[in-house]
């Protein structure tokens, strides 16, 4: 391989097999009337089987589930819900919807989630929930968070839209929580073009849920067209539960290329001075998105090497921003330095389509170690 060779590598991409269109092109062409429902039942069917939970409800996004999740716990005007800074902003956006402040804590260094002692140090009367974001599919550590919660009376509630195939101690990331929210985007895991889902073990929660999915009307409502409440419109449709369904069907073998992904690059890049996705003992990282830090002592121009695998066709991604710096409103907890102030320009997102091809992840892991390794040790190419 010449290193003036041009690839074209996107950082995702669906999987998508005859399975998805056969399922797809059958909603179209019967999927209607009587049937209207019959792949978002066996989506959510299937996707419950799969987590391990009682109740689920497929939405047309993992930020409409998350909206109406919090929507049903009560949380509004002046209340303060806590996560951590480093985060993509669709988590943040519907407690600002909701009129109540998401009050940001600090990340840790080895897993890049929320810091459980700075959220206990950040709860005041006010705190109406705390949201545990499985970041890049590392698992939050929801023993600390489940503790606090419980110890304070707050909701704990998981967004592991990144994280399907992620597993805490024997429990699926999003199963844990007093509900988990999903994304089906075309660059998660499994995906239906657009599209989320809520889970809960909470039987009320999702009554209420499932009553505000549904323009607030009532399963158990006999008039017609008679809303109970004002609700939300953030329903799936039956033509993308049924690429969920084949996604469903697929998702071990998804969920393991995940994992290949991550190992092709963690072997190329092992003599970097950088750190990767974690996964501690007892779980098993669904590895949604292959990230490197770098060390602090090693000088690295992240936009540099941005440029550096664009000019040869790979698409990297920068890791998230904080958001206390963006128009995400809220505020941060404790006044002090943030490690999600400077992490981001320490570190990169690589490619990990599921078609990508272990000559791919050697090509892309070149251009990174080339790149670094005229940084740290010159003279070593
Ligand atoms: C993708 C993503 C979302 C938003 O998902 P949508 O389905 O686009 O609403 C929410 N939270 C996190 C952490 C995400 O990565």
């Amino acid at each position: 391989m010449t290193s003036s060779q041009i690839r074209k590598i996107p950082y995702t991409k669906p999987s998508i097999t005859e399975l998805e269109v056969e399922f797809a092109t059958d909603a179209a062409a019967n999927g209607w009337g009587e049937h209207c429902y019959d792949y978002i039942v066996r989506f959510e069917e299937a996707f419950k089987a799969h987590l391990g939970v009682k109740y689920a409800i497929a939405t047309s996004s993992c930020t409409g589930a998350l909206h109406m999740g919090m929507h049903a716990l009560g949380i509004g005007p002046g209340d303060e819900v806590i996560m951590a800074d480093t985060n993509w902003i669709a988590t943040a956006a519907p407690i600002v919807h909701l009129g109540a402040t998401p009050v940001f804590v600090d990340i840790l260094p080895d897993s890049w989630c929320l810091d459980p002692e700075q959220v206990e140090a950040a709860i005041t009367p006010n705190t109406k929930g705390i949201v545990a974001v499985h970041l890049y599919g590392n698992l939050c550590d929801m023993n600390a968070l489940l503790a606090i919660g419980e110890r304070y009376g707050i909701p704990v509630i998981e967004d592991a839209a990144e994280a399907v195939g992620s597993v805490y101690h024997g429990k699926r990331a999003g199963s844990m929580g007093r509900f988990g929210a999903f994304s089906f985007h075309g660059t998660k895991t499994i995906t239906t073009g657009e599209g989320g889902m809520f889970v809960t073990n909470d039987p009320d929660l999702y009554e209420q849920v499932l009553t505000l999915s549904n323009h607030g009307r009532a399963r158990g409502q006999s008039k017609q067209f008679w809303p109970d409440m004002v609700g939300f419109k953030y329903k799936m449709s039956n033509i993308q539960a049924a690429i969920g369904c084949a996604q469903m069907q697929r998702i071990e073998i998804l969920t393991r290329v995940k994992r290949g992904i991550f190992a092709m690059y963690q072997d190329y890049l092992k003599d970097l001075p950088i750190r990767m996705n974690p996964e501690p003992e007892g779980c098993t990282n669904g590895y949604w998105m292959p990230t490197f830090v770098v060390e602090d002592s090693i000088p690295f121009n992240r936009d540099e090497l941005i440029d550096a695998l664009k000019a040869k066709g790979v698409d990297a991604r920068v890791f998230f921003w904080p958001l206390s710096s963006t128009p995400a409103g809220g505020r941060k907890a404790l006044d002090k330095a943030y490690l999600s102030e400077s992490i981001h320009l320490r570190a990169l997102n690589l490619p990990s389509h599921h078609n990508l091809s272990d000559e791919d992840a050697f090509f892309i892991s070149n251009i990174a170690i080339t790149y670094l390794t005229s940084n740290f040790s010159p003279g070593i190419s």
